[in-house]
């Protein structure tokens, strides 16, 4: 068995521990760049941890505040001239993985003057150091070496992956959770399910991925039940459960660092580009479709290793049930009309080819459709 496993991040998981673990901070420079979206990193108070933690080390900070859902090359490039421009020596990303995806680029076009097309093909060989601190808990990206940009041009979200992009540290604290409303905190644990269900599902799965994959399918299993009572006020939904939720998005996140996602990311990127649908819950409308295509392919092909067994094995429950799972936390799915299913059938998926069973092109049209309402024909 061939191997290659990194995993340089340093993980730190607690309350307050980003202010009591500060003199990691302290090791990556005098100046910070911050980089949050527009308001909840002030409003969850890791903004404020973060403060008090630099003062307290006596580190100075500037702050970029400007990072959209879904952050586009224009924010990045912003973010990264303001850094290099007030000469910091880290970034500080705090938020969802909006923010920190941004950050990652930003932390690479602070150390260079780079083109779009640069940062695009990975022509860099050094970044600024990153600290990275989730406020939510799915994307996973305080774990990983990806940051998913939209490229203006396409509109198209593009992926940049590199093992400099891994954060240095992440800080994992669940109180800055605690008002995230209902619909984030799903869709965002269906992404941290897609990425340990895709991971094994990948070509590139190995026995670390594996291991990692099926304890975190394992843990989010546990916190269906809470996800689907989820109570009118955010605040009351049970700590226990955010803070499981926030391992399993880490943990997930080491799983796609070493086998990548599938072809259910890269189609429900058209979803998020075309809908503005978000990204978790873009990845779970897939997810029932896309599971049940696979299921068929192993059943009609014998020389396919099945992996469904095993993924139900993790998931507690077959595939059907799961199924029913992902359509009571996703409730009404959007349709989508004959002329988009049409469009995005045509389109090549880049992570196709990372999915253990390559789908044609007609076979990726279907699953839009089936995830898309069905189409003309309706509902599944
Ligand atoms: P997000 O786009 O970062 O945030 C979604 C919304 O939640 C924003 O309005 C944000 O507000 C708000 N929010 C964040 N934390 C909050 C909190 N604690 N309380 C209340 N509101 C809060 O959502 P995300 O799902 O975490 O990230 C999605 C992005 O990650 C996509 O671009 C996706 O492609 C990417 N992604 C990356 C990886 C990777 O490996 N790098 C993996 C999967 C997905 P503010 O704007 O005010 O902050
Ligand atoms: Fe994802």
């Amino acid at each position: 068995m061939n191997l290659n496993y990194l995993m340089p991040t340093r993980i730190i998981m607690g309350e307050n521990c980003l202010f009591n673990e500060r003199s990691l901070l302290a090791q990556l420079g005098k100046k910070a760049c911050m980089i949050t979206g527009k308001h909840s990193a002030r409003a969850c108070g890791g903004y404020d941890d973060a403060v008090k933690a630099l003062e307290a080390n006596g580190q100075q900070y500037v702050l970029y505040d400007g990072v959209m859902n879904n952050p586009t090359d224009n924010c990045v490039f912003e973010a990264g001239e303001l850094a290099g421009k007030e000469g910091c020596d880290f970034i500080l990303a705090i938020g969802g993985g909006s923010p920190m995806d941004a950050a990652k680029a930003a932390a690479v076009l602070a150390a260079h003057m780079l083109s779009k097309e640069e940062l695009f093909a990975l022509s860099f060989d050094k970044v600024l150091p990153i600290a990275a601190v989730p406020t939510t808990a799915g994307t996973g990206s305080e774990t990983t070496p990806y940051s998913i940009l939209v490229d203006t041009a396409g509109p198209a979200k593009r992926s940049i992956g590199s093992p400099l992009l891994f954060p240095r540290f992440a800080f994992l604290d669940h109180r800055y959770l605690r008002r995230l409303g209902r619909d984030t905190t799903v869709h965002t644990a269906m992404d941290a399910l897609s990425h340990a269900v895709e991971g094994i599902l990948s070509p590139r799965a190995n026995c670390i991925s594996d291991t990692l994959a099926r304890e975190t399918i394992a843990i989010i299993r546990n916190c269906f039940g809470p996800l689907m009572d989820f109570p009118a006020d955010p605040a009351e939904f049970p700590a226990e459960i955010r803070k499981k939720l926030l391992l399993a998005s880490s943990m997930a996140g080491m799983v796609i660092s070493q086998t990548g996602t599938t072809v259910n990311h890269s189609m429900g990127y058209q979803l998020t580009i075309n809908w503005g649908t978000d990204h978790g819950r873009a990845t779970g409308l897939l997810l029932g479709p896309f599971l049940r295509w696979c299921r068929e392919k192993e059943r009609a092909d014998s020389s396919i290793k099945p992996r469904i067994p095993g993924l139900c094995a993790a998931l507690g429950m077959d595939l059907e049930d799961f199924c029913a799972v992902l359509e009571n936390l996703l409730g009404k799915r959007e349709r989508a009309s004959e002329a988009e299913l049409g469009a995005w059938g045509k389109i090549k998926m880049k992570n196709a080819v990372n999915t253990y069973i390559e789908p044609c092109q007609e076979e990726i049209a279907d699953i839009f459709r089936k995830a898309s309402g069905g189409g003309r024909n309706g509902a599944e």
